[in-house]
Order: structure tokens, then sequence, then C-alpha cells
């Protein structure tokens, strides 16, 4: 589990990115985190981006009523306006983010700000996912965390996409997309979908967005 470092006299600022496949819990890792800061009486912003119109418009709640309210934002520079006050900056989907992410993400650190960035960091194609390489290049801190392959148990690092759309953003819909180990991706559609329908996709693990936008 992530501990957050300690700091002593002037505060200074970093970059913490939590990276993995879909449905392994992201997003509900970022909220942990931000509910700790929060707790701790710290000022948090949260951002999304824009683009992520899984649920709703304004307000999402997820299954498990983990939840947090959230400002969607077109471009990633937008989140330099915040207040010099903000201790934690969190960012879910950053990979939907665009190129200038790292740098933005870079001067919040500067100004003494924890940058926490959740986010995809292979597409469906296995490919390093927009800005996220980048981002892990220069972040302090990396978390990798990890769905289970519902073909043989081990841990999946990919996102297979089970439907034809050849667009990069389709947003993550549970019934697209299913999480796989290194060689049950490799398989493609070998595998026999229908012989693991009953396998339980619904569990807390699942990295469904619990945030809220605000508008
Ligand atoms: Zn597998």
């Amino acid at each position: 589990m992530f501990l957050e470092p300690h700091f002593k006299g002037q505060r200074s600022g970093w970059i913490e990115v939590i990276c993995g496949s879909m449905f392994s819990g992201k997003t509900e890792e970022l909220i942990r985190r931000i509910k700790r800061a929060r707790f701790a009486n710290q000022e948090v912003a949260i951002f999304k981006p824009s683009v992520d119109r899984r649920y709703h418009r304004q307000k999402v709640v997820s299954h498990d009523e983990n939840e947090i309210m959230s400002r969607p934002i077109q471009e990633s520079e937008a989140m330099l306006t915040v207040s010099e006050d903000i201790d934690v900056v969190g960012i879910d989907e950053g990979q939907f983010f665009d190129q200038h992410l790292p740098e933005v993400c870079q001067e919040l650190a500067l100004r003494g700000t924890r940058v926490i960035v959740a986010g995809l960091d292979m597409d469906f194609r296995g490919k390093p996912f927009g800005p996220m390489p980048d981002l892990l290049a220069v972040a302090e801190y990396i978390t990798k965390v990890h769905a289970i392959c519902p073909h043989c148990g081990n841990l999946a690092t990919h996102s297979y996409r089970l439907s034809a759309d050849e667009s990069t953003v389709v947003l993550g819909e549970k019934d697209l997309y299913e999480p796989r180990c290194r060689a049950c991706y490799q398989m493609g559609n070998i595998l026999d979908l229908k012989k693991h329908a009953d396998v339980p996709t619904d569990s807390s693990a699942q990295d469904q967005s619990g945030f809220l936008f605000e508008e």
C-alpha cells in the first residue's frame, strides 16, 4: 500500500501516478489517497477530462458508493488556475488528457502541490496511452495496480476490447472490455468468452469511476 512520504519543514511538491488496466482499482486508490488528505484538513482539487461522460454529465455515483466531487476540464492547463492554497491535486482518467499533462503536473509540483494522477497506462491495443508514459517518466512515485484475468486468474495488465469499435476513446463500459493477463490478451478472441460469462465482474476491484462532476 502506498504511504505518503514524510516531509519536515517547508512543504515540497511531487507527482504520484496510479496506473494499470481497466478494473484494476485505480480510481478507488486515488479516492483513498484523497480521502486521507481531506481527513487531514488538506485542501484538495480534483479534475477529470470532460471527455469522460461515461455515467452522467454532472453527477456520477459508483456502484460501491465510493464517490467524490471532481471538476471536468477540457485542457490540462486549466489546472494551473487552481488556488495556491490547494495542497493536493487529484486527476482521474489521466490518459484522456492532452500531451501537456506532464508539464502541468510538474509546474504544480514545483509550486509545492502534491499531484496524484490515476490513468490507464495502455490502451486496448496494448500501446502506451496518451500522456501517461511521459508522466510516468517524470513522476516521483508510481503505483501499478492490477486486475485479475477472468480466464486464468493471473494478474491482468491489459484491457481487452470485446467490441469491434476501433476508436481508442470508447469509454470504460464494463461490457466492452475485460482485463486480461499478457498471455490471454495475446490469444484474442480465441478464448471462449461465453464460457466465462458467469464469472462475476461486479467486484469492488472494478475501475468504475467514483467521481461526481461539478459544473
Ligand atoms: Zn489470463
